[in-house]
């Protein structure tokens, strides 16, 4: 068990082009479960790869229980990392792959037999012990390959995308799996995926990248609430936010709508903090409020077209094209609204929603830095 801290590291394939991983710091606690999420390409694997000392830290340096391991070689880091890939031996059995780090590191063999025993048990693996990944799931596989790292004991588990072999319903079982057994455990955990649905249903705490740069660092709760910036806010939460440019803040209102004026109750102290007299206004699918349907616009509300229904069974979303003229001052990043809908009520393509986000519960962000107003 132990801390992981990242001190300004940096990663530089190519001068000549911005870092992959750049001056990330990071503290993670001991026994934290920590996931590094962000698109492809933002430097995720890079900085998990640099932790496992697969990767040189270029600049900056990491610690890892107070220790600088910057120059450590990977082996003698005391990490263990679960791979996409599983990166299992097909010529071994279950038992050989868990056993092989082990034996290479000349543990005695009634501790290999006892570490992989319990190791077998957590994982349920007993009945395959003597069976060879070739003739198992992937579901399988991957319970091997964490088994392989949990007989280590290591200090820290590094794992790249460990579930997106499987298939859907595999991948949210096996993520219960995955956090219950890291909380029994308690070795401190970095996790890389892509997927933010996996990244807030497993992260104690949550780290957003972007090009290299970390965004925001915060539990899945308060990102989702208090989203850092719009990129966070537009990565964090599905279906995704709305961001509207160009909302204007009248009389320490930020109003929305020609003619007819939504109010969306923006904090006198954050109005306050909007420097242009506009503001990047943000609304999650759940916080728009439908007043009518067809017929007349109904006063101080926004036009909606649906273009698409989504039935999720247990809810429904509307995927709709604003209504506004061409010369609104307003307009949608994506051109699309998602609302969330009350799935008893029946809705159809080319109804025309009268909407408006619900009082307070939009984000404001300065159009300059697209900073959320809440953090300058
Ligand atoms: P992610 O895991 O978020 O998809 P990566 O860490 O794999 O991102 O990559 C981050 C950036 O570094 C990307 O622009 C990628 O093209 C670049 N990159 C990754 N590995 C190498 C490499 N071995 N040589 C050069 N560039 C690389």
């Amino acid at each position: 068990m132990a801390t992981v801290e990242f001190r300004q590291a940096s990663r530089i394939y190519d001068p000549a082009r911005p870092p992959a991983v750049n001056r990330v710091s990071l503290t993670i606690d001991d026994g934290e479960f920590l996931v590094l999420v962000g698109p492809s390409g933002c430097g995720k694997s890079t900085t998990l790869r640099m932790l496992a000392g697969l990767e040189p830290v270029d600049e900056g340096s990491i610690f890892i229980d107070g220790v600088d391991v910057s120059e450590v070689p990977a082996r003698d880091r005391d990490t263990a990392m679960v791979f996409q890939s599983y990166a299992l031996y097909p010529n071994m059995t279950a038992r050989q792959n868990m056993a092989f780090a082990l034996e290479n590191a000349k543990v005695p063999r009634a501790t290999i037999a006892e570490k992989v025993a319990r190791a077998a048990k957590m994982l349920e693996l007993e009945p395959l012990l003597d069976v060879r990944p070739g003739n198992m799931s992937g579901g399988q596989r991957q319970r091997i390959a964490m088994g392989r790292a949990i007989v280590r004991d290591p200090k820290v588990f590094c794992m790249d995308e460990p579930l997106s072999n499987l298939d859907a319903k595999l991948r949210v079982a096996t993520r219960g799996q995955i956090s219950q057994l890291q909380r029994e455990l308690g070795v401190t955990t970095v996790y890389v995926t892509h997927d933010q649905t996996e990244a807030m249903t497993m992260g104690d705490r949550v780290c957003v990248l972007k090009d290299g740069i970390v965004q925001q660092v915060d539990t899945p709760t308060h990102l989702y609430e208090h989203p850092g910036n719009t990129f966070v806010a537009g990565f964090i939460g599905s279906p995704a936010i709305t961001l509207i440019d160009g909302v204007a803040i009248e009389d320490g209102r930020a109003v929305l709508g020609e003619g007819h004026v939504v109010d969306l109750g923006i904090e006198r102290e954050l109005a306050a903090r909007a420097t242009t007299g506009r503001v990047i206004t943000g609304v999650r699918p759940e916080a728009w409020e439908i007043l009518g349907v067809g017929g007349d616009r109904l006063p101080d509300t926004v036009p909606l077209k649906v273009i698409l229904v989504e039935h999720l069974g247990s809810e429904a979303y509307l995927y709709c094209e604003p209504l506004m003229t061409a010369d609104s001052t307003v307009s949608i990043r994506g051109g699309r609204v998602v609302v969330r809908a009350d799935k008893r009520r029946t809705f159809r393509v080319d109804d025309v929603l009268s909407a408006r986000p619900r009082f307070g519960e939009s984000y404001f962000f300065d159009p300059a830095t697209e900073i959320n107003l809440e953090y300058l």
